[in-house]
């Protein structure tokens, strides 16, 4: 998925449109080499050698920019929240 601004610049995040700082490229010419395109596990050291990899996966890109500490602690709290509202609730009532 790409977004795409009123001067034909291209994005990968609805809330980057607009800013040049966080364009890929054009419909042209993309930037394949961008962190945009790069943002993924398998090119994340601290993230493959994270518990939570396997679940979040680096996180939003934008996030790991301006502050991956806070990225790191909201991931964890998605984890957390996730186990107790979802997986928690699943599994007891599955035992019934
Ligand atoms: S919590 Fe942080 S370090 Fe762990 S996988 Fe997510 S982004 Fe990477």
């Amino acid at each position: 998925m790409i977004y795409i601004d009123a001067d034909l610049k291209t994005y990968r995040c609805t809330y980057t449109v607009g800013n040049k700082n966080f364009s890929t490229g054009t419909l042209e010419n993309q930037d394949k080499l961008s962190g945009w395109y790069k943002h993924m596990l398998l090119n994340l050291p601290e993230c493959l050698a994270c518990p939570l990899g396997g679940y979040c996966s680096g996180g939003c890109r934008i996030s790991s920019v301006i502050n991956p500490k806070l990225r790191c602690q909201e991931e964890k709290a998605s984890f957390d929240f996730f186990v107790k509202q979802v997986l928690i609730p699943w599994l007891k009532q599955s035992e019934s």
